[in-house]
């Protein structure tokens, strides 16, 4: 995590701005430093933002940090938030810090795998507590409030084995990443059980399908079971092993990362799985290599090319549409108008349960 502070002729030279925008680009820096500064307004931005609003954030990395830093803001330092980001973050920053005013530049700012119906959480764990199994709900960060909720702590891609491991129960439920699922029963040692296919889990035919498997891995004295949630990111689902043999092929001496959400072939294939912020400081703390396959959001891989110029970053990453959506026209309008209905916020009753499993996810990680 850390200030992003890039001058616009890099972004220029780097082909992020073209000429013709380059004016305007610096325009919109000026004016919205000068909003932020007036209105005492702070302006996180997630690792995946496009580089010309990375460059105007206060703070940039990833989801959960720049939600706790904005909780941890004095009042008078902060009086509002405008979240360069997907909804569900500038829900996550609200739920922590409700006194707050939240915005979200662009509402269309969505998430595949936040898409996911309470109801159907709810009825899983129905199923769970049925068949008996002692489980811990565990949601990662990348959900809707109502989702949170239901859950027993939250957690990020890089602290979920850690909180997986202190929950202190056999078996996980685990919403909604199913890639990061495999992650988290590889390092805990459980049993990783597949999803249902999406919208078609029957209770009779699901545990059929585990049921050998629970088998499987008591024989080998694994600790509980992983059951993974049906959810995917699908930027990085739709990464192939084929994009890492490639590289491989062109240049064997290249580190390769992949973030967690990619498919466990992908994992398995890879130097290193990661979270977006342990990226970052991995590239930092290793300046003997230079050369680089990171297989996540492509808005990251620009902003390690703009923070390393020595090195060589290979692009087999994705752009998602959704973090796309967010750029400086509409940072500014949000901070000039503070329009309502560009406001987040959650209701009450939900942001409580919401706030408490955030909260248990910072207590078991510390
Ligand atoms: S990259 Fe994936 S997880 Fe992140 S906002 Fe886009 S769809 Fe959601």
């Amino acid at each position: 995590m850390g200030m992003s502070f890039v001058a616009l002729d890099r972004l220029v030279k780097g082909g992020q701005v073209t000429e013709a925008e380059a004016p305007r680009v610096a325009e919109l820096w000026d004016e919205i430093r000068r909003l932020k500064r007036d209105k005492r307004a702070f302006v996180p931005a997630h690792n995946y933002q496009v580089p010309e609003v990375q460059a105007v954030a206060d703070l940039v990395g990833d989801s959960f940090e720049l939600a706790v830093k904005a909780r941890d803001l004095p009042p008078d330092q902060a009086r509002m938030v405008v979240f360069c980001g997907v909804r569900f973050m500038a829900e996550g920053c609200h739920t922590l810090a409700p006194e707050r005013p939240v915005y979200l530049p662009r509402l269309d700012a969505l998430c595949s795998l936040a898409e996911v119906d309470a109801d159907d959480v709810a009825e899983r764990q129905d199923f769970l507590r049925a068949a008996g199994r002692q489980f811990a709900t565990m949601t990662y960060v990348n959900t809707y409030a109502e989702v949170k909720a239901l859950s027993d702590s939250c957690c990020t891609s890089s602290n979920a084995a850690k909180i997986a491991d202190r929950l202190g129960v056999p078996d996980i439920l685990f919403v909604p990443d199913q890639n990061l699922a495999y992650q988290v029963a590889l390092k805990t040692k459980r049993t990783y059980l597949p999803p249902p296919e999406p919208h078609k889990f029957h209770p009779r035919e699901y545990a059929e399908m585990i049921e050998p498997l629970v088998r499987e891995g008591e024989k080998q004295g694994l600790r509980g079971n992983v059951f993974a949630w049906e959810g995917a990111c699908h930027v990085h689902h739709q990464m192939s092993v084929g994009d890492i043999a490639s590289i491989r092929r062109q240049d064997p001496e290249t580190t390769v990362i992949v973030h967690g959400e990619v498919r466990p072939e992908l994992q398995r294939a890879a130097d290193q799985v990661m979270s977006t912020s342990q990226m970052a400081k991995y590239v930092d703390a290793h300046p003997e290599k230079t050369r680089y396959a990171i297989l996540t959001e492509c808005g990251l891989v620009v902003r390690l090319e703009l923070d390393h110029p020595e090195k060589q970053f290979y692009k087999p990453c994705r752009l998602c549409q959704y973090m796309k959506a967010t750029d400086l026209e509409s940072v500014y309008r949000t901070l000039r108008d503070e329009p309502p209905e560009q406001r987040i916020t959650v209701p009450d009753e939900v942001r409580g349960a919401a706030a408490r499993a955030m909260t248990r996810m910072i207590e078991l990680a510390s």
